[in-house]
């Protein structure tokens, strides 16, 4: 079949570019705003003075979301299509990209949730998702199991933030609970030792992104802002029973993953962009990586580099082939993040 041999060999990598308003404390102190968006021309224009010179420098992407762009936009316009590839049996992707502090995480995970149990507006991609899924798949009368995976990286050490904590242990254990990285011969790859949620309703999603952040948020007391130079990884499996054939029974699978970065001042700070790649490798290899990995999808290249970070091994199933791909890269309008925010351009520009 060569239409479908076609669309193999496409490469779906999708970047957006979204900039958050100022916070309540930068407008207060009158902090300078040199971000412009311009969403109907899917323009970001970075207004700086060189030498006293105004400099324009103006960047395209995909799709552009300024600073009053609502949640439900961008997972409408964005995120809806390749929820609707998975649940049609292909493995996706979704990354944040970005500083800390541009909205990362309210990207993928967003506000709290309404005790009605109505998705608030301020809801991100994981619980939009979630609810496209059951939503979809109840609208079908599907027969479908969903379970889900959430695991944090460090350090290029996986940690499973949904495991339960077993109170006999102490906590350096806890911590340390084997996790390791395999392939099962059919090009899947298997995370041992990883805790798989089966969900059975939208709004449980909300219980287990609370286990997630509380196990975050212990593992940043033992060591200092660790969730800014982690990758969390939020997995969704779907497994919908199929008309049977004869006496064979057809299952369909696809997979989610919803990828929020660590903050990308990790790879420019400790000098990528002097061309000092080697020791920023040592900081965030799993980062870099990614780039790589991305950049050599969309020339077509013919190695790509997955085994070299344990993310991007993570994903392999998930990334190249007939999957899709979105990157979020988000910003922060502020002068004082300038430096920052031509950096992120870049590298999500060099990602199209
Ligand atoms: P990151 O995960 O990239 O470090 P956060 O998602 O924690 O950043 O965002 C930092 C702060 O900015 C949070 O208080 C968040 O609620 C707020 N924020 C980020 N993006 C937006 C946005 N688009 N609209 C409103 N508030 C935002
Ligand atoms: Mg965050």
């Amino acid at each position: 079949n060569s239409a479908r041999q076609d669309k193999d060999k496409e490469v779906n990598v999708q970047v957006l570019l979204r900039c958050r308003p100022l916070s309540d404390e930068e407008q207060r102190t009158n902090v300078a705003k040199v971000i412009a968006c311009n969403e109907h021309k899917r323009e970001v224009a970075v207004l700086h003075s060189i030498a006293n010179k105004q400099v324009d420098k103006v960047f395209t992407f995909d799709k552009v979301f300024g600073p009053k762009a609502q949640q439900r936009s961008i997972y409408d316009q964005a995120i809806a299509p390749i929820v609707d590839e998975v649940l049609d049996g292909f493995n996706c992707t979704v990354f944040a990209y970005g500083q800390t502090g541009t909205g990362k995480t309210y990207t993928m995970e967003g506000g709290k949730r309404n005790k009605g149990g109505d998705l608030p507006a301020e809801a991100g991609v994981i619980p939009r998702a979630i609810r496209q899924i059951f939503d979809t798949l109840e609208a079908q009368n599907a027969d479908y199991s969903i379970k889900v995976t959430f695991l944090e990286l460090y350090n290029e050490e996986i940690t499973d933030l949904l495991a339960q904590e077993d109170p006999s242990r102490n906590v350096e254990d806890r911590q340390k609970k084997p996790i390791s990285l395999m392939e099962d011969g059919k090009g899947c790859v298997v995370v041992r030792g990883l805790e798989e949620e089966a969900v059975y309703s939208a709004n449980e999603i909300y219980t287990l992104l609370e286990r997630g952040a509380a196990k975050r948020r212990t593992a940043d007391t033992l060591l200092n802002k660790r969730s800014s130079r982690s990758h969390s990884v939020f997995s969704i499996t779907i497994h919908v029973k199929e008309a049977a054939v004869g006496e064979e029974e057809l299952i369909k699978c696809g997979k989610l993953n919803l990828v929020d970065l660590a903050g990308s001042e990790n790879i420019s700070r400790s000098g990528a962009r002097e061309g000092r790649a080697r020791e920023a490798g040592e900081i965030n290899k799993s980062l870099l990586t990614l780039g790589r990995v991305i950049n050599a999808l969309v020339e077509h290249s013919s190695h790509i580099p997955y085994r070299d970070s344990k993310l991007t091994r993570l994903l392999r199933d998930s990334l190249g082939g007939r999957t899709k791909t979105c990157i979020v890269a988000t910003i922060s309008p502020s002068a004082h993040a300038l430096e920052e925010t031509l950096s992120t351009l870049d590298y999500a520009y060099r990602a199209k």
